[in-house]
Parts: structure tokens; sequence; C-alpha cells
């Protein structure tokens, strides 16, 4: 059985480590990874400079979920992973100008909290007693097949105030994404949980916390690895087979004859029973332009928006600035400003820096600055100095800064997604060992793209031994 992966960033990556691991257990399979790029990885880039460890993407992932860990430890990676500082864990967001400290106790925008919510000055009288509210008279919980904006669900529950100044912040962090737009059931799914049992989510995350309580010590919110999340790419790329590896190979639209997919890239033309596409929605509509009666499936891929990244890396002595304790900061969108977000890496994991050395990772672009990848380099770090002085009061020059642009590689789950995911699934079907995975469809952050990439493997798997039996 030939297998053609399509797309090395993480999703493809995973999918081509478990198919190693079939064939070494004797699965008469061989597959091809087919990535554009000089090297593999996708987004997922880690620099060291300087003693720095500079992550161009992801800094790491969300120990909650399991799939990442335990990609790990398949990898024999256990030993590098550390997780984040969390009795540093603070976030502060921008309010006219001036960083307030999220109140302690937030579990994103459900307070479990009161002292903290009381004394909080990012929260208006009014919006306190939204919260009160919430908490003893309840909002009508969503029908079990609606969706909402993550917008409307969140005023919902705690009215207009936490949504600019918390829930739209934070997921133009996570996504890049609108509040207004993207789905609540797609992006907060244990939220909606957490409604339909208990109605009023601050209900659920104090029962949520008080099982936690009952447990053991709850884990680090954030997993990385200790010297950058390129060493998982780096892992799988050393335990796969040279000959299975082609990087710089830009694939053409594939064609379909007979059962047998045929692909060509810029060195190659062959012939695979079956294909992964492991790339953004919009590409993998490009691959199947040439597919007989893909036009609707085609369509639908093209109904999968994205947003751009751009992320900035600048270095300083930490003796040059005043930063308040924590992680970093969020600017809501009525701020004005350009920056998104900004982690203090130094704070967030051990190891990132030199000592006296401090790193600032500053967020830009996502849907409300969708022209951010267009400026040059220059531009971008001018209008990160003028407004981290506007903010932090930071006029140092820094010693280093790199900048990244991550171009339509932040998918917006849009409000019905489960129902474009669910079409597209149903279309995909039609085609004979075609598996669509990535980022897009049931998962943005790296665990859920490990998950995804891990399931087509056992797709690939059940079709092959189905066409066994059945010869
Ligand atoms: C700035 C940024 C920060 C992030 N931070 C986090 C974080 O902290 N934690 C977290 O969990 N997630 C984070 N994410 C999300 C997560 O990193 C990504 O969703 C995930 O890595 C995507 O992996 P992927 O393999 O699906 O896609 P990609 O990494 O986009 O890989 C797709 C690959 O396909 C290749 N390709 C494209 N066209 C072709 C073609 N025709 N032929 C062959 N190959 C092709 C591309 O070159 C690319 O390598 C972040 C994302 C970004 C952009």
């Amino acid at each position: 059985m030939r297998v053609a992966i399509i797309g090395g960033g993480i999703s493809g990556l995973t999918t081509a480590f478990y198919l190693e691991q079939e064939r070494r257990r004797g699965a008469p399979v061989q597959f091809v990874l087919f990535e554009a790029e000089p090297r593999f990885g996708g987004v997922i880039r880690t620099e060291r400079v300087d003693g720095c460890v500079i992550e161009a993407g992801p800094d790491s992932f969300l120990s909650a979920k399991p799939w990442a860990r335990e990609l790990c430890d398949d990898l024999r990676l256990s030993s590098q992973l550390i997780g984040s500082r969390d009795t540093h864990r603070r976030t502060h967001i921008l309010l006219r100008g001036k960083l307030e400290p999220l109140p302690d106790g937030m579990q994103f925008m459900s307070p479990t909290k009161p002292g903290p919510i009381v004394t909080s000055r990012l929260f208006s009288t009014r919006a306190k007693l939204r919260m009160l509210r919430e908490y003893l008279a309840p909002p009508e919980p969503l029908a079990p097949d609606e969706d909402q904006s993550v917008a409307d669900f969140v005023s919902r529950h705690f009215g207009p105030e936490m949504v600019e100044r918390v829930a739209d912040p934070l997921l133009a962090g996570i996504y890049g994404g609108d509040a207004a737009r993207l789905s609540a059931r797609a992006t907060l799914p244990t939220f909606l949980d957490s409604e339909s049992r208990y109605r009023s989510l601050i209900r659920g995350a104090l029962a949520a916390k008080s099982a936690h309580k009952r447990g053991t010590t709850p884990a680090p919110l954030f997993t990385s690895m200790r010297d950058g999340m390129q060493r998982m790419v780096d892992a799988i790329v050393r335990q796969l087979p040279r000959e299975t590896l082609r990087c710089s190979q830009p694939v053409d639209p594939l064609q379909l004859r007979d059962g047998v997919w045929r692909l060509t890239s810029r060195e190659e033309a062959a012939e695979f029973e079956q294909v992964v596409l492991a790339l953004p929605a919009h590409t993998a509509a490009k691959l199947l332009s040439r597919v007989p009666d893909a036009s609707r499936l085609i369509e639908i891929l093209w109904e999968f928006s994205y947003t751009s990244a751009v992320t900035v890396a600048l270095k300083y002595r930490s003796n040059e600035l005043r930063l308040p304790p924590g992680f970093g900061f969020l600017v809501p969108r009525s701020e004005g400003k350009r920056i998104m977000a900004c982690t203090f890496v130094h704070n967030k994991f051990e190891n990132r820096v030199p000592e006296g050395v401090s790193l600032l990772r500053v967020f830009l672009g996502g849907a409300r600055d969708e022209n951010a990848t267009e400026l040059s380099d220059s531009e971008i770090v001018e209008i990160v100095r003028r407004e981290l002085r506007e903010i932090l009061n930071v006029t140092a020059e820094p010693e280093l800064s790199r900048v990244f642009k991550w171009k339509n590689a932040m998918a917006q789950y849009e409000v019905e997604h489960a129902l474009r995911v669910a079409r597209m699934e149903m279309h995909v079907q039609r085609f004979p060992g075609l598996h669509l995975t990535g980022n897009a469809y049931q998962g943005i952050g790296i665990p859920d793209c490990v998950r995804l990439g891990r399931s087509a493997t056992d797709a690939i798997m059940r079709r092959m031994r189905a066409q066994r039996a059945s010869s």
C-alpha cells in the first residue's frame, strides 16, 4: 500500500510518524512525506540566537489535552518536557492605556473567587453585578444543535464588557480571531458543556475547581520543550527513513484515475493508493481542483477562513525594563493598538534566556489587522517599539529583534464550523483513500493537530485492512 502525505507541519509529521510505527511492526505500507518548504515543521520553528530560545510560531501546548504529550512519550522526549512557571502566571489587560491584572481565579472568563473581582479595576460595578447575576440567575442554555458567536455566548452570560476586555483579546491571542465571528461551539466546547450541566459558567468553573482540589496538584497550564518546540519536529524527522522524506517539493494538483492518485511535484511523479492532505484548507482545495466530481468538496474547503499572524521577538537587558510581574499582557481592540498581545518569555518558561536578559514576544495581525504581514520587518519593529514605549515605557534599544510572518496560518472556526466540517467529511468519503487533516477542522492547537494526524494513520490502516480482507 503506497501512501502520500502532503504537508510536513506537525499534522503531516504525526501521520508519518505513526505510519512508520505500523511499518516497523510489519504492516505492508510505504509512505512518502512531501513538504513545499526546505524544512519540515510548518509553523513550528525555533531559533537559538545569543543564548535565547526564540519561538517563531507556537511556544508550547496546552497540558490538559494529552495527545501532544503522548507523541512526545512515543518519541522518547519526555525528559525534555517542561511546564510553564505557573507561580509567575498573571496576565494583564490594557485598559485606557494602563495594564490591569486579570483578577486571580479567572478561568478564562469565569470568575471563581469573589474577593479579587470585587477589588479589580478591570471591570465596572455594572459588570461585577452581572457576574453575580450569572451565578444566581444564569441564562437559558443553548439547544444541543444550536451555535452562537463567542461574543454572543459570553455576553449572554456576563455582558459586553467581558467580551471586550477578556474574551475577545484572549481569542485574538489564540486564533487571531474576532469574538463576533468565532463559533462558541467550536472554540469553547468545555464552556458549552458547563452551560448545559450547570447553566451558570461560574458554577461550572467552581465545580471543576473543587474536583481538581480532590485530585492531585494540577499540571502546569502549558507544556513546552526544554530547548524549543522545534525539538518535536526534529525528533520525528530523525525517526523517519530518509527515503520517505521530500522537502522543497511543493505538490501540484492531484489526479485521480481508477481509484489511484497520481501526484507530481518538482522532482517526482508517482502513484499512490491513499493520500493525506495535511494542508491549509485552501491549499487542499487547489490540490483537488483537477479531481473529477470534487467541486462541492472544493467549495466547502474554500469556505474555511484564515487570518495571518506576525510574531516579533525583542531581546533586552533586564535592568533596562520595568515590567509588571507575570506572563504578559493582552490588548483589547478598543485600545486602538496594533499589538494584540505580548509574552514575557523569560517569566513563562525557564532556560529561555541567559541571566540578566529579558525576552518579549509580541503578536500582531489577526482579524483586526489583516495587512500586518504586508509591512516590512523594519516597519513592524518600529510600530512594536513605539507601542511598547506607550504601554510599558520601554525606551531602550533592543539588543536583538526578529520578525516572523505567518500568512493565512490561523484557521478561523466561525459560527456553524462543526456543521461545515461534517459536510466536508461527508464529501471526503466519496473519494477512495483521501484523508484531510490539519489545523482547519477540529482543533487549531498542537495537541488537536497531533490527535487528528494520528487518526489519519488509523483511517489509512483501516482502509488497508479492509481492502486486503476483500481481495
Ligand atoms: C504564530 C502562531 C503561534 C501559535 N501558537 C500556538 C501555541 O502556542 N500552542 C499551540 O498549541 N498552537 C499554536 N499555534 C497553532 C499551531 O501551531 C498550528 O495550528 C499547527 O502547528 C499547524 O500544524 P499543521 O501541520 O496543521 O499546519 P502547518 O504547520 O501550516 O503545515 C502545513 C505544511 O504544508 C506545507 N505545504 C503547503 N502547500 C504545500 C504543497 N503544495 N505541497 C507540499 N507541502 C505544502 C507547508 O509548507 C507547511 O509546512 C500557533 C500558530 C501560529 C501561526
